[in-house]
């Protein structure tokens, strides 16, 4: 399975701190800076692969993402020579035992005690020097350790244990996640120690080091581009996840603005009659389920028509939202107040009681006649009102129930509207004085 790179491995411990570092670097951007890296991120990306070259900001990004990766890499190559190391002293005493001491002394105490210091150094971020500096602290601790014990054994065995170095170290460069110019350092100190070395080895001729080292360079030399090519694999693999990342973000963002919008009044800023109509299904299952009861409010502005006939259709709209605003208002927090149509808006209230619906449509009713607005359409001295149809029933039986439960409120409204308008009238039938099922017609009124 592909592993995310800005993704945390799940090993916690020592990169605990590293983590929230890690992430903090890209979590929680604004849009605006979201965007900026972005660009970045395609400006980098419109290179081939093999020009790639990460910006101040994202070469930051990558090194805390993948530290721990890097890390560990290192920290294992350490340990696993050590390891191996130390095992190594049995072969250097069946091939000499008068070095069994030297051994032990370097293979069992110096490489031990070096590499765990670099494996410390590992165990958190460090600047890009101390981490590069490992890497030829790690090839001259080797070489040394080759350079001693094949002196001390003397004969065939000098050039041996300093070849043996020699590759052990190579695979240091290569496995070792650094940039060029410490993957060249490292390289030029390892063929460089190898050509002294050998050099004070008194069993071979004297052109025989620049040979070797001639001959070796060919073949470690070609590990600086391999490790040069994972190193530009890898960031471009990671400025790609990133991207995906940046991008994923960009589009929830999107999609949660495009359902805000989806659900609400363009004019008004209430919710929608798509919205208020989901939500008044949801409540209705949730007041069956707590055996409650739904109330609904049905609120129409009174002669509208008129009033927009003489102040005009944008005087209209802002009378529309004034009294949106004053529905809103009235509303208590578990309610939800949307438009229905035209000029008509609906409450949804659950947990409803019939007194407590009563006393909420009536306040609703008050807070548009306290807007005062004038109503030119009615003559001097009138103001906007409205009229207001008010239905309750026990969420039970099939959820169509909530269009019967709407249309008892419609019922209640025209009763509202036939009685002279600008008053509340609730509608349900008396049953032992419980709410109405919503199959019952409009009952009772209350005056205004
Ligand atoms: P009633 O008291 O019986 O409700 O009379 P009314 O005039 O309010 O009702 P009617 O249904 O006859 O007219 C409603 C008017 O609302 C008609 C329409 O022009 C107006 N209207 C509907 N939607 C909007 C809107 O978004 N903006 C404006 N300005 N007017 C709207
Ligand atoms: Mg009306
Ligand atoms: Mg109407």
């Amino acid at each position: 399975m592909r592993r995310d790179p800005l993704a945390g491995s799940g090993r916690e411990g020592s990169g605990h701190r590293a983590k929230s570092t890690r992430l903090s670097l890209v979590d929680g951007l604004g849009r605006d800076e979201r965007r900026a890296l972005l660009a970045e991120i395609d400006a980098v990306l419109a290179c081939r692969i093999r020009d790639i070259k990460l910006t101040a900001r994202l070469r930051e990004i990558y090194r805390a993402a993948s530290w721990r990766q890097r890390s560990g890499t290192v920290r294992y190559w350490l340990i696993w020579v050590t390891l191996f190391d130390a095992a190594t002293c049995v072969l250097d005493y069946i091939q000499e035992p008068r070095i069994l001491w030297l051994s032990i002394a370097l293979r069992a105490v110096l490489v031990p005690s070096v590499y765990g210091v670099l494996v410390w150094v590992w165990m958190r971020p460090r600047s890009g020097f101390t981490e590069g500096l490992t890497l030829p602290v790690t090839i001259a601790v080797m070489m040394l350790v080759g350079q001693f014990l094949g002196a001390a054994g003397g004969g065939a065995m000098h050039e041996r244990y300093l070849s043996g170095a020699l590759f052990a170290t190579a695979t240091a460069i290569l496995v070792f996640p650094m940039n060029l110019r410490w993957c060249v350092a490292g390289t030029v100190l390892d063929l460089g120690l190898y050509f002294l070395f050998n050099f004070t080895n008194p069993a071979i001729e004297l052109k025989l080091p620049l040979v070797l080292t001639t001959f070796f360079a060919f073949v470690i030399g070609c590990l600086v581009p391999a490790r040069q090519t994972l190193n530009l694999l890898l960031e471009h693999a990671f400025v790609l996840s990133l991207r995906n990342r940046l991008q994923a973000e960009e589009l929830a963002e999107a999609n949660a603005q495009l359902a805000v919008l989806a659900d609400t009044d363009g004019l008004t800023g209430l919710v929608n009659r798509r919205a208020i109509s989901a939500r008044l299904t949801a409540d209705w299952t949730a007041q069956a389920a707590a055996r409650g009861a739904v109330g609904v409010i049905l609120i129409d502005v009174d002669h509208f028509k008129r009033f927009n006939d003489s102040v005009g259709h944008a005087g209209g709209d802002a009378c529309l939202c004034a009294v949106a605003a004053a529905i809103r208002s009235a509303m208590p927090a578990h309610a939800v107040a949307g438009r229905y149509g035209g000029e008509e808006f609906i409450a949804i209230v659950p947990d409803a009681e019939p007194r407590d619906l009563l006393t909420l449509a009536e306040r609703v009713r008050a807070a548009v006649a306290d807007l005062r607005l004038r109503h030119p359409g009615l003559g001097e001295g009138r103001h906007v009102s409205v009229s207001i149809g008010v239905a309750i029933a026990p969420a039970e039986g099939p959820s169509t129930c909530t269009d019967a439960l709407v249309q008892i409120a419609d019922s209640a409204l025209y009763d509202a509207k036939a009685a002279g308008r600008n008053r509340v009238v609730a509608a349900w039938s008396a049953r032992g004085g419980e709410p109405a099922p919503a199959e019952a017609g409009p009952a009772q009124v209350a005056a205004a």
